[in-house]
């Protein structure tokens, strides 16, 4: 089979997180504290990198809370001395991710590869082994919904849903290669698992989802949201029961307008690059985290602690499936803020909502009359793909005038600007918007590192 997956691995991580999902606090706290050591030292042996970080430390758990946090971009720049297999090259691995012919393919026969997309910076590149996908894979099958429906009685295996995945499908991302993964894994079911990209023009968007007949749509809030307007406008047509959310924030007006437009159920989750399958919502509407596999740290500005109730600034997670890139402390640009009181489902599991992933659609002149809707991830991954451009903010100021702001100056920031522009008027363009003005703003700061995904792209009317 040409995905990385061992049966055994698969039945013990199952095993493992069945065995957490009802368990008690205390349990659950002791399942996490084993793993917590099991993580420092595997870190401490084999990773230069974090053998620095954990020199003069305690050998227990103690020495993750005083292991000062890590930021992704000083870990990319020590990639090779990061990882824990020497055979790991990044230059070997950029030239792989450069590649588009081999997205989801297996690298050295025993990982799988992704890059993190919408988020500023240069991205990071993930490496994942079959016990850490093993994982992933338990979380999201096992935690996602205990559904009860007569319906999943009659179809336990879920064989009668088709799945479409709406999302970025042109580059080594972590949500399109596992949806590609899910299809390669259960082959007898490939034809009902589909990906559809959002960069394609909605009306050929809109009928191929038409042809394909999801059950079960899986994408983005914004996607979901402009794909609900196509329902409304009786455009969109499909038998959709569930939508699946995930990778930006989720607000309750927009969940409302998705649930109405479709007449399905919205399902929540909580997911990045650098932990797939962070958490689920409940039957109760709340999402929990999954911390016998990861802990995640809410910390202010200053990266102090920021107690249950309150927003957070970011946070530092801890991924305790992956051993071949470990992820200690790691700095997460969301703000999130965790729940006080127990949730009324009983699962021993935290709840948590989170808050800073927030992009604006953009809605501009359409050639045909009516306006054109652009979804932030589009607008990201045309930069990123398109014009090499990782550090922008692209403001919308009128219905055809876009100010794309970028860090460069002079002649290094009139290229990227140049490039940036012809990017986004060839996009929108193919999309159907009536030509459009893209003005520049050189040398401005842009939000990026701990600010993470916010505010990259922006309606701000003048
Ligand atoms: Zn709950």
């Amino acid at each position: 089979m040409n995905t990385v997956m061992n049966p055994f691995l698969t039945a013990q991580a199952a095993a493992a997180v069945v065995s957490c999902s009802h368990a008690s606090a205390q349990a659950l706290a002791l399942a996490q504290q084993q793993r917590v050591r099991a993580v420092l030292t595997m870190a401490r042996a084999r990773s230069v990198v974090y053998g620095e970080r954990l020199r003069g430390l305690p050998d227990d758990a103690s020495a993750l809370t005083r292991m000062a946090p890590v930021a992704r971009d000083e870990l990319m720049q020590r990639f090779d001395d990061w990882v824990t297999d020497p055979a790991l090259r990044l230059d070997e691995l950029r030239a792989f991710t450069a590649d588009p012919a081999r997205i989801g393919d297996p690298y050295l026969d025993r990982y799988l590869i992704w890059e993190s997309s919408g988020t500023s910076g240069a991205p990071g590149v993930f490496v994942q082994d079959a016990a850490a996908l093993a994982v992933y894979d338990a979380l999201e099958t096992l935690r996602r919904r205990p559904d009860n429906s007569l319906r999943r009685l009659f179809d336990p295996m879920g064989l009668t849903e088709r799945l479409a995945f709406v999302g970025a499908t042109n580059g080594h991302f972590a949500s399109q290669i596992n949806v590609q993964r899910l299809a390669r894994l259960q082959s007898w079911r490939a034809s009902s698992i589909r990906s559809f990209s959002i960069l394609q023009p909605m009306d050929r968007l809109v009928a191929e989802l038409n042809a394909f007949a999801p059950t079960v749509i899986a994408t983005y809030p914004t996607a979901a949201l402009v794909l609900a307007e196509q329902v409304q406008r009786g455009r969109l047509t499909v038998p959709v029961r569930e939508i699946w959310t995930g990778g930006e924030t989720l607000g309750q007006t927009a969940r409302a307008r998705i649930a109405q437009a479709f007449g399905a159920e919205v399902r929540n989750s909580y997911g990045a690059s650098e932990f797939l399958a962070m958490g689920w919502e409940c039957d109760h509407g709340r999402l929990h985290l999954n911390t016998d596999w990861l802990l995640l740290e809410p910390v202010d500005d200053r990266q102090r602690p920021v107690p249950p109730g309150q927003v957070s600034h970011a946070v530092l997670l801890t991924n305790l499936a992956n051993t071949v890139q470990p992820l200690i402390r790691y700095a997460l640009g969301d703000q999130v803020r965790l729940g006080v009181a127990p949730c009324a489902c009983g699962s021993p599991l935290p709840s948590i909502e989170v808050l800073g992933r927030h992009d604006d659609i953009l809605r501009l002149r359409g050639t045909a009359g009516h306006p054109v809707a652009l979804l932030p991830l589009a607008i990201s991954t045309v930069l990123e793909e398109g014009a090499g451009v990782f550090d922008f903010q692209v403001v919308q100021r009128d219905d055809h005038t876009l100010l794309v702001r970028l860090p460069e100056q002079g002649e290094l920031g009139k290229q990227a600007l140049a490039r940036c522009r012809s990017a986004l008027m060839a996009f929108a363009s193919a999309q159907g918007v009536a030509p459009l003005r893209v003005i520049g703003s050189l040398g401005q700061a842009v939000p990026r590192g701990r600010s993470g995904k916010a505010c990259r792209v922006q309606v701000k009317r003048v």
